[in-house]
């Protein structure tokens, strides 16, 4: 099981596995090469282990530790991450014109977003490593997850932030759980740049999702849900697009989850962006010939990304599975968002991107309404009460303590 490479995406050069090394000689990418020979990993093994209390198997991430990396139970660092909900709604069924819609809330992970899955890789590798000092650039939910599973190992973690485009519910959370910020003047995209050249020196261990062991962590969001849906894939799969760490990895675990027999048929993957921060997008429309980055600017701030660091590896992932990608306006994000909200399963802006795509996408006839859907939920509702407070505030009402006031005030409400 320990002959796993990094490989690389453009040339196939091939570094051990834990080599730090975020690029290949040749710039490309690296992913790592699941050593596809190996006896097949079985589905009932895996559905074994939902009803065990061992750490491992509890854990969404690590209870397909077979098909990630090779690491002891006593080095990981674990916080039953994953085992999140899939919810149906009729609300959102209707709101949106799909028949068969199914919501998977990666919100409802330890530290509100999905980036916990792949960090409980990446951190686990870290300290496998030795490293001391852990480093992203993150629009807020990256930073919140590092700077939690740092300290749980009992590392450091350094984070840079885009200033003043950050919520003030993942800034808490990412000082709460003691990570040291820098808030940089400029946008996420910079502060990329700034973190990759303090990486390319070996002063910190970079976790952004260009780190290979990201992805990997991640796939499993793809993997609990075929589980979920008892191995039967649904036909589409709309995810936000940010960074395309997820787009990559859901690409890549469709792949495996097919070449190991777990499913007979690939869901195809969509990947929806903020109208505002929509190079992936263009680049689609030109059959990916290639990428423009773009000065990025939407209301959903954890999508708001103009430099899109793994857009090789998520092109892949689209045409590999016959997907799409598409755009939503900050105004159709609000909404969904609103309807996500009402229907008492709630989000965070960018994850409505999601329900927004797939309404425009069945208005367009390009999503069948009696295809299956599946939205993935990227961030819970409390990361950004700013957002939310702005939709909402029409349920808000000052009373004076007067029942007869009170009662007038309830006529209008029932
Ligand atoms: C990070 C993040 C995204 C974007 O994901 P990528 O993998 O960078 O495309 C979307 N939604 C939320 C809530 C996030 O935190
Ligand atoms: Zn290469």
């Amino acid at each position: 099981m320990s002959d796993l490479k990094l490989s690389c995406l453009e040339c196939h050069l091939k570094f051990d596995l834990f080599k730090i090394r975020y690029f290949c000689s040749c710039g490309g990418l690296l992913e790592i090469a699941q050593n596809r020979a190996s006896s097949p990993i079985l589905t009932e093994k895996l559905d074994s282990r939902l009803t065990s209390r061992k750490a491992s198997d509890r854990s969404g991430v690590w209870r397909f530790r077979e098909g990630l990396i090779p690491l002891s139970d006593s080095t990981i660092v674990t916080q039953s991450e994953g085992s999140t909900p899939l919810h149906r709604s009729e609300r959102l069924e209707k709101w949106s014109g799909s028949k068969h819609l199914w919501l998977k809330h990666e919100g409802e992970n330890p530290t509100g977003s999905f980036k916990d899955r792949g960090m409980t890789l990446a951190v686990s590798v870290a300290k496998h490593l030795g490293q001391k000092v852990l480093a992203c650039a993150s629009t807020g939910n990256t930073s919140s997850s590092l700077a939690s599973y740092a300290a749980r190992a009992g590392l450091k973690s350094v984070v840079f932030l885009p200033s003043g485009k950050v919520s003030q519910g993942k800034l808490s959370q990412t000082l709460a759980y003691g990570a040291h910020v820098f808030s940089v003047k400029g946008d996420f995209d910079r502060a990329m740049e700034i973190v990759k050249h303090l990486a390319e020196e070996e002063l910190v261990y970079l976790v952004n999702s260009i780190n290979p062991f990201r992805i990997e962590g991640q796939k499993t969001i793809i993997w609990e849900l075929l589980q979920d849906l008892e191995w039967n894939p649904p036909d589409w799969i709309l995810v936000p697009g940010g960074n395309l760490g997820n787009t990559s990895a859901f690409g890549k675990a469709i792949d495996e989850a097919f070449h190991w027999g777990w499913i007979k048929k690939r869901p195809k993957i969509v990947t929806i962006q903020a109208a505002g921060a929509s190079p992936f997008f263009k680049s689609f429309q030109q059959n990916f010939a290639s990428i423009d980055s773009v000065k990025a600017e939407t209301i959903a701030t954890a999508i708001s990304i103009g430099n899109p660091v793994n857009f090789t590896k998520a092109r892949k992932a689209i045409t590999s599975t016959g997907g799409l990608v598409e755009y939503v306006t900050d105004i159709e994000i609000m909404e969904a968002k609103r309807q996500i909200d009402l229907a008492g399963i709630g989000c965070e802006p960018a994850s409505a991107t999601t329900l927004a795509g797939l309404k425009k996408l069945i208005q367009n006839n390009q999503i069948k309404p009696d295809e299956s859907a599946t939205l993935i939920l990227t961030g819970h509702l409390l990361k950004d009460n700013e957002a939310s407070n702005d939709i909402h505030k029409v349920s808000f009402k000052e009373v004076e303590p007067d029942m007869s006031v009170i009662k007038n005030a309830l006529n209008e409400v029932a």
